[in-house]
């Protein structure tokens, strides 16, 4: 079982050293879970604030996504910034559709630094790649996932609509698919 994961930047990787903010590369924010029932292949495809993304960047990243399903990953994870998550997950939802036999396609990232004293980082990547790594019909064939704070929202509905809580995403009307 192998689950891809697409690092991108965003808060979740945003390091505050003390003088400067660093970005803290996937294969270190992986390191940092210890170890995991699967095996996981890391990408870098862009590092920063999601704000700064282009949207030739976000259609670069969810080409990236269909790449790593064509070389056979048993589920995609994508770390990105909260401020665009949305976008480049729905910009992933409508290049790939929606498909009954695809491996699970699941966007996170956190709403505190990785320097945090309490960070939702960790977490939240953990739970991506659980359900990313979830071979049961709950998750594949689904459409792109959005996995924060517990639970996992449909990329066609998710939306920030809280910043100042660890529970940012709604899927208003609707609920989440998933926790
Ligand atoms: N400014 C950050 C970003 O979107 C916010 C976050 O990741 O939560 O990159």
């Amino acid at each position: 079982m192998t689950v891809h994961v697409i690092a991108t930047g965003g808060t979740i990787a945003s390091h505050w050293g003390g003088a400067e903010w660093t970005n803290i590369d996937g294969a270190s924010l992986i390191a940092e879970l210890g170890e995991l029932p699967v095996d996981v292949h890391v990408t870098d495809v862009a590092a920063g604030p999601s704000s700064n993304l282009s949207v030739d960047q976000m259609v670069r990243i969810a080409h990236s996504v269909q790449t790593a399903l064509a070389e056979g990953a048993d589920g995609v994870v994508v770390v990105h910034g909260t401020d665009t998550i949305e976008l480049t997950a729905f910009t992933a939802q409508l290049l790939l559709g929606t498909d009954d036999r695809r491996a699970p396609v699941v966007f996170t990232g956190s709403m505190r630094p990785h320097s945090h004293p309490h960070p939702d980082g960790p977490g939240n990547l953990r739970d991506a790649i659980a359900v990313a790594a979830a071979s049961s019909e709950a998750a594949r064939g689904r459409d792109v996932l959005v996995c924060m704070d517990g639970r996992l929202h449909s990329a066609r509905f998710v939306r920030k609509v809280n910043a100042a809580s660890v529970d940012a995403f709604d899927s208003y009307p609707h609920g989440p698919v998933g926790s």
